[in-house]
């Protein structure tokens, strides 16, 4: 595939996030209501007007999600038929003049544990040894996160306040990021109704980058032997455009062999992850990059496994992939994982030694997948940690 051509100039730059073959869905305002637009180059194309009455009224993309594979095929033909060279031209929003907001309203988030160098890592840091816990290759492991705390690129974050170990209430001093992908469930599962691989693909609506923001030193105290809880509650960040899994099928690669056999109820209908490049920035400052193929269980196996005891799945389902890291510290997707828990402080280009957040801190996650002279960009998933709020009285 090539690049496809647009009457919007800036969608036919090779270097351009949002060609005409992308076309990600998300929500914007520029000072009256939030709004559903498709991003075309740098520029946005509302599409309240478009699609079934009433079907975006909601200022979100839920309804849409829920129409199913062929509503959103037949809408992705319409847009880009609209936006193709040679079409009448229309009005657009200036990204720049836009505010964006969360793109749907989340229903339950769930994250994962597919990254297996990060999992290898923290087994490594957290309890000091090497190898994998006993289940990893045999299930995709996950907990129940919070919804209520999903946020979008841009939104600051104050510095978590918890209980850092025995006796010690104050702001986190580990806090840290996590590199990851969410995945976004279009079309739900009823209760006590299995889902196959090949379902779970069909039901996943698209992509977003995701940051599991995380408190290290209150993850560790409280995570045996239910798993992390305050740790992670406190925010979790996503990129404000919906990659749509049809801008990404020329991008599907498989899951790397497997170690151990799978059961037949998780093995790949079809190739599940995606070669999509991936990089943490501080500041202005690139100090991570790897690839979503680093993955070792794809979102719809994830899913499969989800709903295989009767889990019923909703439309705006958040499923994180988990923390992506490749083999060399380079491609760690986490501070914790970069500073080996503070004992490798990493240096940034100003010679500054770092190994966690610090307040005013900006981190970013950006992704793309790069076509023959184009890119399928998700943009960025950004946000800059505050200070802990004042502690109230009754905490000190
Ligand atoms: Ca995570």
């Amino acid at each position: 595939m090539s690049l496809q051509k647009s009457w919007v100039t800036s969608a036919n730059d090779p270097e351009s996030s949002f060609p005409l073959n992308n076309l990600p869905y998300g929500v914007f305002s520029t000072g009256g209501a939030a709004r559903c637009g498709v991003a075309i180059g740098d520029m946005i194309l509302a599409v309240d007007e478009l699609g079934p009455a009433g079907i975006f009224e909601a200022g979100n993309w839920n309804a849409f999600m829920a129409l199913g594979p062929e509503a959103w095929a037949g809408f992705r033909a319409e847009l880009q038929n609209l936006l193709k060279v040679g079409a009448e031209e229309r009005p657009l929003v200036a990204q720049a003049d836009a505010t964006m907001h969360m793109p749907f309203a989340v229903a339950e988030y769930t994250d994962f544990y597919a990254g297996r160098q990060h999992a290898e890592n923290m087994g490594e840091i957290l309890r000091g040894t090497k190898g994998l816990p006993a289940n990893w290759l045999h299930i995709p492991i996950g907990y129940n996160g919070r919804a209520s705390s999903v946020v979008v690129s841009g939104t600051d974050i104050h510095r978590p306040l918890g209980q850092l170990c025995a006796g010690r209430f104050g702001p986190c001093e580990k806090l840290d990021i996590e590199l990851e992908m969410g995945a976004i469930v279009g079309t739900g599962s009823p209760m006590g109704q299995p889902v196959s691989v090949a379902e779970a693909d069909e039901m996943i609506f698209g992509y977003v980058l995701l940051n599991d923001w995380s408190a290290r030193d209150i993850q560790g105290w409280e995570y045996q032997p239910l798993g992390p809880f305050q740790s992670k509650a406190f925010a979790t960040s996503i990129s404000p455009w919906i990659v749509t899994k049809a801008a990404l099928e020329t991008f599907r690669k498989p899951t790397p062999p497997r170690e151990v056999e799978l059961l037949p109820y998780l093995n790949e209908s079809k190739p599940g992850l995606f070669d999509i490049e991936l990089s943490v920035h501080l500041g202005g400052e690139k100090i991570s990059g790897t690839n979503a193929t680093r993955l070792y269980y794809s979102a719809a196996q994830q899913l499969a496994h989800h709903s295989i005891g009767g889990c019923p799945m909703r439309t705006g389902d958040l499923l994180g992939s988990g923390t992506i890291s490749g083999p060399l510290p380079a491609e760690f997707g986490s501070l914790m994982e970069l500073s080996w828990n503070g004992e490798k402080p990493f240096r940034l280009a100003n010679g500054e030694a770092r190994s966690f957040i610090e307040d005013g801190d900006r981190l970013t996650l950006k992704g793309h997948a790069q076509g023959e002279g184009f890119r399928i960009g998700f943009g960025e998933c950004a946000g800059t940690i505050l200070p802990a709020i004042n502690m109230p009285d009754w905490a000190n």
